[in-house]
């Protein structure tokens, strides 16, 4: 009978403990409502950007994607290029002290030789041919599969007939109304889309690469991340200045002579102009003008300037700015154009100042307009005969191969003046030691951040002016 009791009284407690548990949940519900709205945390724009990334780079980049994103999210290798107006042997020998080489030194030179007797073997058969005939490039299957599929922002593959009933060209009715995201959407999606097709411009072959460029540059081995430590100062300037090394090909590629005449045209804050400076001499004619539209960026151009040149050479440098688009006089046989682009490497770790901001979308939507205007204008400015560099940080095929291929059109079907595409085969098998290139880019040349080399991204291409 106790033990009924006893039995009875344990469950009457344990209903009376449920149910007080019960009122604390429910009151505690009541009292500590979630604000789901304020509580969930928004996507920060490096998010934004890796989605958009994932989105678009992924079918182009395939299996070399997750490589290239982890190379992206982590420290970018730098390399010095040594200062011709400091100490330049002394600069040297710290460097080399350091484990570190000149990789323009240590650069393949001897499948460059082959590569040249290729390409004139080549442009020999060419020569015999109408230019209209002459063969689509290899790589023309940039896309090739995803060339019919297409891929939304949430990384979906459409196929070609689902993509086709969402095509800008097909007539909508007057009923279907799109919201402004909705049309923002699909501008993404055109915009971002590169095909490649067949080419109506001439394709120059390879030309040999130029090493007296006095251009010293010194890297640490492959998968050696160590840091240099700040440059010493000899003869009253800075003897290296630091960058990612993959800046130094568009330099490389517009083969800077001491008497060129050199604009830069999108110049601050003025890595590309200090490489340039190191080749050009204006006591034998040489000139260099560096533009740039933003006020604050030219300020950090002339104190890169002020630190690493002496005044006599600072002064023989024209500092402008400009709108890029506007008109330049056609004076230059060089000009370098540095376009602003979707900076890979900075919108997926900074999150201030970020180009995917919501609010920043219309003027991330017309870069590619603005790129096609740069590189134009840049077209007009420069001398029948001159080269033209177009250059970016992006792996957007949209904004690098896409506008080159969109500019070289527009000039043959509306312009007098002509542009050749430089093969530029020549750099990419030299300097394939220290670079990973992606083998399917079709006017330039695309290093691929990695983990083991973490330069770029970068883009480069070269025009040469014919008209
Ligand atoms: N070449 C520079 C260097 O090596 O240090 C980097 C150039 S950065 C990729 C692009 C530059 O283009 C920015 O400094 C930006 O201010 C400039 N820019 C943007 N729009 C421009 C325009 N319409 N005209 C001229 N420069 C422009």
């Amino acid at each position: 009978m106790n033990w009924m009791r006893l039995n009875q009284r344990w469950l009457f407690y344990h209903h009376c403990s449920l149910l007080k548990q019960t009122y604390n949940l429910t009151t505690k519900r009541f009292r500590y409502k979630p604000k789901w709205a304020t509580h969930e945390k928004r996507l920060t724009n490096c998010h934004q950007a890796l989605g958009h990334f994932d989105a678009f780079y992924k079918p182009v980049y395939k299996y070399d994607w997750p490589s290239i994103r982890v190379s992206l999210l982590s420290l970018p290798k730098h390399c010095a290029a040594v200062n011709y107006y400091g100490n330049c042997r002394k600069t040297e020998e710290k460097l080399l002290d350091l484990g570190t080489s000149d990789f323009l030194l240590n650069a393949d030179l001897s499948v460059e030789d082959q590569l040249k007797s290729e390409a004139l073997q080549e442009n020999t058969e060419i020569d015999g041919q109408e230019k209209d005939s002459l063969p689509s490039n290899p790589s023309n299957d940039y896309h090739d599969d995803s060339l019919n599929n297409h891929t939304n922002l949430s990384g979906e593959i459409l196929q070609e007939s689902q993509y086709a009933d969402d095509d800008l060209n097909v007539f909508v009715p007057t009923e279907k109304v799109y919201s402004e995201k909705d049309q923002l959407l699909r501008e993404e999606m055109s915009l971002n889309s590169f095909e490649s097709r067949d080419i109506s411009f001439e394709m120059l072959p390879a030309e040999t690469l130029n090493y007296q460029q006095d251009l010293k540059t010194f890297v640490f081995p492959s998968g050696v991340v160590s840091k240099f430590p700040s440059p010493k100062s000899y003869n009253g300037v800075l003897g290296y200045y630091l960058m990612d090394a993959a800046s130094i090909l568009p330099v490389l590629a517009l083969d800077v002579q001491p008497t060129d005449k050199v604009l830069d045209l999108c110049a601050a804050p003025g890595g590309k102009s200090y490489l340039i400076l190191q080749s050009l001499r204006f006591y034998e004619g040489g000139k260099l003008h560096c533009n740039d539209s933003a006020q604050a960026r030219l300020s950090r151009l002339r104190s890169v300037l002020k630190l690493y040149f002496p005044q006599d050479v600072v002064q023989q440098i024209t500092v402008t700015k400009m709108d890029g688009t506007s008109v330049f006089p056609t004076a230059y046989n060089k000009v370098l154009v540095d376009v602003p682009c979707n900076s890979d490497r900075h919108v997926v770790t900074e999150d201030e100042n970020n180009l995917f901001k919501i609010s920043r979308t219309r003027e991330r939507l017309d870069l590619v307009h603005l790129q096609k205007n740069l590189l134009i204008s840049a077209i007009k400015s420069c001398l029948p005969g001159g080269t033209i560099v177009y250059s970016t940080c992006t792996l957007s095929p949209a904004q690098n191969d896409g506008v080159i291929q969109a500019v070289a059109e527009e000039l043959w079907e509306t312009s007098e003046m002509e542009v050749a595409v430089q093969d530029l085969s020549n750099i990419r098998h030299a300097l394939s030691h220290t670079f990973k290139f992606y083998d399917k880019s079709r006017y330039g040349l695309t290093v691929l951040p990695t983990l083991l080399n973490n330069f770029g991204p970068s883009y480069v291409a070269k025009l040469r002016r014919m008209k």
